[in-house]
């Protein structure tokens, strides 16, 4: 028996060049720089975390910067999509004008009777935002941040999932992660949870573009909340009765992780809601420092002097 089902926790990618990640993070999209630490299996690599004012689970898109000697990732099967952001209702015609001001192209488009502004980041992964009329979002807004807090992203409305074929994730989804299919629409089909919330929807579509590469431009898995370690137990038997071989848990300072990879080729995590980024930094320094595990510290020196150059991101309000 499964825990209640579960919203986004995070979603991680691979981006190219750090400063421009961060620049469009945090100066277009008006996301906190909420955590600058490495890759805690290749601490040559930074890890960003970009979410709301505090980095609550459900509102952070998290990066591993390859740098310029990083591969180049492909699209297909086995990846994810689309992450999408949800935004109050009223301010479409504000991040029209923000996108429009600051040279990134959209594509403006209806789904489900939802406005839906579709753009690319620098390094090509797809990012949606949709003027949701119904979600009960309960991000906290960055009062410092360059988009007024009214207007600003509210946390994950959905990811979109590509799969070759719908049917083994799907299962995985609905038997094990507790998801219903809501709606069948063009061959998008729409899971929610039980639950409801931010971050409650999963979409799955079929590609036929072949198995995806993991590289620069791409999402390297999505993380699902587990509310307690008791319960991330659960979320790990639950995986093995279904076949799949589900990690240990390992621990992300910030929370406590399991991973498995899924039918269709996507990787899952299953990340604890504590103990949150005010782990090692107060709320207000949050991402104004590197920030190292306890047993990487003696290692700060050369761990700074191997990561790629990085001013902090670039927050000018890129208004009128
Ligand atoms: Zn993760």
């Amino acid at each position: 028996m499964s825990p209640n089902t579960p919203g986004l926790h995070h979603v991680t990618a691979i981006a190219g060049d750090p400063q421009k990640n961060a620049d469009f993070y945090v100066g277009t999209l008006g996301l906190r720089f909420v955590k600058q630490t490495v890759n805690h299996d290749d601490t040559g690599t930074d890890h960003f975390y970009f979410g709301d004012g505090e980095g609550s689970p459900g509102t952070n898109i998290t990066f591993f910067p390859w740098a310029d000697q990083g591969r180049q990732g492909r699209f297909g099967a086995g990846q994810t999509q689309t992450t999408a952001y949800g935004i109050p209702t009223d301010s479409v015609d504000y991040w029209r004008d923000r996108l429009e001001s600051n040279g990134i192209e959209f594509e403006d488009e209806e789904r489900f009777d939802e406005t839906v502004l579709r753009i690319s980041d620098p390094d090509g992964i797809e990012l949606e935002l949709v003027a949701a009329t119904d979600a009960a979002f309960d991000a906290t807004p960055w009062e410092d941040g360059p988009v007024p807090t009214e207007y600003q992203l509210r946390g994950f409305y959905n990811v979109t999932l590509a799969v070759d074929d719908y049917g083994p994730t799907e299962t995985i989804l609905t038997d094990v992660l507790g998801y219903e299919l809501e709606v069948n629409v063009d061959g998008r089909h729409r899971y929610r949870s039980a639950t409801g919330g931010p971050g409650s929807i999963v979409d799955l579509v079929e590609t036929d573009a072949g198995r995806g590469q993991m590289g620069v431009g791409t999402v390297h898995h999505i993380a699902f909340k587990a509310e307690s370690v008791e319960e991330q137990e659960q979320w790990r038997k639950a995986f093995a009765d279904a076949g799949l071989a589900p990690s240990a848990v390992i621990d992300r300072k910030y929370f406590q992780s399991i991973y498995t990879r899924g039918p269709g080729g996507i990787l899952f995590e299953m990340a604890t809601t504590g103990p949150g980024f005010t782990e090692d930094e107060a709320l207000e320094e949050l991402g104004s420092r590197l920030t190292l595990p306890e047993r990487l510290e003696d290692e700060r020196e050369q761990i700074e002097a191997q990561l790629p150059e990085f001013d902090g991101p670039n927050v000018a309000s890129g208004e009128d």
